[in-house]
């Protein structure tokens, strides 16, 4: 739960200013900023969850200081002709549960780097930091295909698989605020090496990663199955990705639906066994994955309810798809900010 202490620092901020930004949160804006591998997607985002001016940038290596410097150009951006109440971030990694500290990021050097101090001295304004896969979660239950959900997960999939849950309006992350691993859950003993260490995890089967790979084992193999693959990237085996894979599949390649299928039914037995556990009302499936729709999540559902823990003497999750789109983390992280900071003001 976003349950704040203050982390106001005297002389940091005038009373009179907080006071305002109380005022003005109910109805406030707030900047959402997406910080991902290569880019950051920043945008001023409405109490109702619309985007009213967006700005990118490249994400600028790894240095910290390099980092904080392209979030201050941005809200100096972005606020141009809007009173802006406050700021949220999300990054792939480990934020602390007050939303303060980045403990771990993958992409980025931050290593218990109290980003939020650094950003709230510099921007004058309350600074949330959250998980990217929580801020689209939450954005998905407030704005999108999870509202009116009580036990709502969201997954992302990615280049890996992000997962967030709401439970009953709040964000659900664990005692340490590290909850929602799933990616890592193990579906596979002794299967693919994952970076995490262990091999057999389900992001090593059920994200765009993994399509990528079993698209380019299958072309690497010369199967005659894979002409068309091979065709869309001018016969470098090595340059077929997951978008590859979704394109031919949309265009009507059997070859490549079924290796969406595949990945799909990887999809849904992971599902299944989150169900064991967590039993939400919906799963929502997000990321740029999605982009192959109901060819993807059709074999998910099918491989979810056949492995589900006692179908047929069950309510089942309904699976389906985002409906924010990429700006989903940008949109949850600024309006986290905007709800939590109304709670620590
Ligand atoms: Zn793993």
């Amino acid at each position: 739960m976003w349950r704040h202490r203050t982390t106001r620092r005297p002389g940091a901020e005038p009373a009179g200013r907080f006071r305002e930004h109380l005022r003005l949160g109910r109805k406030g804006l707030a900047i959402g900023i997406d910080i991902g591998g290569t880019k950051v997607a920043a945008g001023v985002v409405d109490a109702e969850g619309r985007i009213l001016k967006e700005a990118r940038r490249s994400t600028p290596g790894n240095d910290p200081r390099a980092v904080e410097q392209v979030i201050v150009e941005l809200v100096e951006e972005l606020g141009q002709g809007h009173r802006i109440w406050s700021v949220g971030i999300g990054a792939a990694g480990w934020m602390d549960l007050d939303g303060a500290t980045v403990l771990f990021s993958p992409h980025l050097a931050w290593r218990n780097e109290p980003l939020r101090e650094n950003l709230q001295r510099l921007l004058r304004r309350p600074v949330l930091l959250t998980n990217d896969a929580d801020a689209a979660g939450w954005a998905e239950w407030r704005f999108g295909a999870g509202r009116g959900e009580d036990r709502l997960v969201c997954i992302t999939l990615g280049t890996g698989i992000g997962g967030a849950m709401v439970m009953d309006g709040r964000l659900e992350r664990g005692r340490f605020g590290v909850a929602g691993e799933f990616g890592h859950q193990i579906i596979q003993p002794g299967g693919h090496r994952c970076e995490c260490g262990n091999r057999g995890c389900w992001e090593q089967y059920a994200s765009g990663n993994a399509l990528g790979r079993e698209a380019r084992e299958l072309a690497a193999a010369n199967s005659p199955m894979a002409q068309e693959l091979l065709k869309a990237v001018g016969g470098r085996v090595g340059d077929i990705t997951g978008v590859t894979v979704t394109e031919l599949a949309k265009a009507g390649d059997p070859t490549a639906r079924e290796l969406l299928e595949d990945v799909g039914e990887w999809l849904g037995l992971g599902l299944a066994n989150l169900a064991a556990a967590l039993d939400p009302g919906t799963f929502v499936i997000g990321g740029g994955l999605c982009d192959a729709g109901e060819l993807l999540v059709g074999p998910a559902r099918t491989a979810f309810a056949r492995n589900l823990t006692g179908r047929g003497f069950r309510p089942a999750a309904r699976i389906e798809l985002a409906a924010l789109g990429p700006n989903a983390g940008l949109i949850g992280a600024a309006d986290l900010s905007r709800v939590s900071s109304r709670m620590r003001s």
